[in-house]
């Protein structure tokens, strides 16, 4: 990257990509697991959950985009093989075997929690030493607190729909 951009990073660059491939890998996996379950979700309110699930993955792909400009930027290489993914992610895979619309928003609520505390991690490792994969983070800090709330809400109007039965 630019002799100055790299200057100005106050941390260990390899260790920040660790952190920065790590977060692509939790992106794409987070993609995966949306992109899929939109296809296969079943159950009541289904056109809301297939919406949501289509929304959060187009945002999560997003995500894997910035992260990865952000790498390269940095002279790294983003993971290249999808079968690393697993091994370099901070949250786990949510296979969604059920199909069941509460199953797949459930595991959607968990994987947002596990990523809202991820990105909280990267801006504290990042805080006044890289100003920019800190902005990168807490911009997709943003969207994923905006992910949970969206998935807990609809999961709270099918609670309250099952309640009224
Ligand atoms: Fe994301
Ligand atoms: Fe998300
Ligand atoms: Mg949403």
């Amino acid at each position: 990257m630019g002799t100055k951009g790299r200057e100005i990073i106050g941390m260990d660059i390899e260790e920040l990509l660790a952190l920065l491939n790590s977060a692509f890998a939790d992106e794409w996996l987070a993609y995966y697991q949306y992109w899929i379950g939109a296809l296969i979700v079943r159950g009541p309110m289904r056109a809301a959950a297939v919406a949501e699930l289509t929304e959060h993955a187009a945002d999560e792909l997003r995500h894997a985009q910035m992260l990865a400009e952000r790498i390269v930027q940095l002279g790294g290489t983003p993971v290249t093989d999808p079968a690393d993914w697993n091994k370099a992610a901070n949250c786990a895979y949510l296979n969604p075997a059920n199909p069941y619309i509460k199953a797949i928003v459930g595991q959607g609520i968990d994987g947002e929690r596990c990523a809202i505390e991820a990105y909280t991690r990267l801006m504290k490792a990042t805080e006044g030493k890289d100003p920019i994969t800190y902005q990168i983070a807490l911009s997709i800090l943003q969207d994923e607190v905006e992910h949970e709330d969206d998935l807990q809400a609809l999961l709270e109007d099918l609670q309250e729909m099952e309640q009224r039965r």
